[in-house]
């Protein structure tokens, strides 16, 4: 079950206090997303994910935590413009110079819109999501574990903003990959058919095919 409390919080910017509402525990007991997004009931607490300090509008997963130069862009009109507390965050990772992680920040954003039933801004947070990870390659910042993860992360990404185009592209170039786990190539496939039929709806890993326990495709070495 999941259980919330409530916090008396001394914000890192401006030092004045607020009662926030934090998560205390929680679980989960379905299958992830295709998009690594959890099952319930962890799906539910995407709110208690990032918290606004209501004196000065700072948004971050621990307002009392202190990062240096967060401040001066919190207090800047660029920062105020952004609407909503994770799309503030995103801002504040982007200009920190940590661009993978404001991906992620991104695609939180993007679940939060699917709840709030807002398919416009979900596209639009997946878009950016996209566009941040990318970012965050260039500048050598990883936002998987290895690259066949990011092909698969990127797959559906692209595929539930509705870019069929470079969601299939990515997933041919994903496939291709050396050592490509089953899970990922399993995601994979799941994925090319999902693209072929133009369906651009959430999926999760309960669909995937099962396979025995402990197996591995076995690869022939030349
Ligand atoms: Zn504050």
């Amino acid at each position: 079950m999941t259980t919330l409390d409530t916090k008396f919080t001394c914000c890192a910017v401006c030092g004045e206090f607020s009662d926030q509402t934090v998560l205390g525990s929680s679980n989960t007991m379905e299958p992830p997303d295709l998009d690594t997004r959890p099952g319930e009931m962890l799906r539910s607490t995407i709110a208690y994910w990032i918290y606004e300090c209501p004196h000065c509008g700072y948004a971050a997963p621990d307002l009392e935590e202190r990062i240096t130069d967060v401040a001066d862009i919190v207090r800047s009109p660029e920062y105020l413009s952004n609407e909503g507390r994770f799309l503030r965050h995103v801002f504040l990772l982007r200009q920190l110079g940590h661009f993978a992680e404001a991906g992620w920040t991104a695609l939180h954003a993007a679940w939060l819109a699917d709840d709030e039933n807002n398919p416009a801004l979900a596209q639009s947070n997946r878009r950016l999501a996209i566009a941040l990870f990318k970012q965050g390659k260039a500048s050598r910042q990883n936002f998987m574990n290895d690259p066949n993860e990011e092909f698969a992360l990127v797959t559906d990404v692209c595929r539930r903003a509705g870019e069929f185009d470079e969601a299939l592209s990515t997933c041919r170039a994903g496939l291709q990959g050396d050592n490509l786990p089953p899970l990922i190539e399993d995601i994979l496939r799941l994925e090319l058919t999902l693209i072929q039929n133009r369906d651009d709806t959430r999926h999760t890993c309960a669909e995937l095919p099962e396979r025995p326990e402990g197996a591995q495709r076995v690869a022939l070495d030349e």
